[in-house]
């Protein structure tokens, strides 16, 4: 009878689709003409184990997504003594706000007035964050709506606590990403009328991230092309 190894070995696949997925990034910013210095691989890491966490920082990788507030907290203290950076890129409910601010390197997804006024209740310090556009006409997708981008850039503008790095979004499933992601461009370009510095555009994810770099998305939120596929949610 075989036991069950406490310590699951390395998945060996891992070191090859990491390395897959920056060629390919390398390969969109050659194509769109721009340096891979510009760009920053987030891997995004929900539902997946710390052990597999772990396998990526001894490969490089320092930046890390979560969309979870309790599962990345955990995460967070197992890994404070040699912490990667933490992007929280999921729905954020403001009462997990103040929570999230200390882990967070940053936070892509500040979609409305409620999170900034949380985020920014006894802030000491600044956390760099963007603001996420919604793409679609459904609501609940989370992001502020084209029509209210510049109102909430102004109310992040307003807030010591806060550093506006840019803007985020996800590409709808009903939309050629490419297209989307060239509406991001513009939005992106109407935040920077507001803010020069917040330059920085997070978008792609696994299967449109050649479209997102080829449309000026600077930070890459990649989940299952480099882990393989997610647990289920259990
Ligand atoms: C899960 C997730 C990703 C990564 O998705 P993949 O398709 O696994 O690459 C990126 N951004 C957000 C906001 C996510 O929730």
């Amino acid at each position: 009878m075989t036991e069950r190894p406490q310590h699951p070995s390395p998945d060996p696949g891992l070191a090859e689709r990491l390395a897959r997925v920056q060629g390919e990034i390398a390969d969109a910013a050659a194509t769109a003409g721009r340096s891979v210095d510009e760009l920053t691989l987030i891997v995004v890491s929900k539902f997946q184990p710390l052990s597999l966490i772990r396998d990526l920082m001894a490969l490089g990788v320092r930046d890390f997504g979560e969309n979870r507030h309790q599962e990345a907290q955990v995460k967070a203290a197992e890994l404070s003594s040699d912490p990667p950076r933490w992007h929280f890129v999921g729905q954020l409910q403001s009462k997990k706000a103040r929570a999230v601010r200390e882990y967070a390197h940053s936070i892509h997804s500040l979609d409305r007035q409620s999170l900034v006024d949380a985020l920014s209740v006894g802030a000491t310090t600044e956390i760099d964050c963007f603001v996420q556009l919604n793409l679609t006409e459904d609501p609940s997708r989370g992001g502020v709506d084209e029509a209210g981008l510049e109102a909430l850039v102004e109310q992040v503008l307003a807030s010591d606590a806060l550093r506006l790095r840019g803007i985020m979004a996800v590409a709808p499933l009903d939309e050629e990403p490419r297209r989307a992601f060239a509406r991001l461009r513009s939005a992106s370009e109407r935040v920077r009328a507001l803010e020069p510095h917040a330059d920085r555009i997070s978008a792609g994810m696994s299967h449109d991230f050649a479209d997102a770099i080829l449309e000026g998305a600077t930070h890459l939120r990649i989940g299952s092309a480099i882990t393989g596929n997610r647990p289920s949610r259990g």
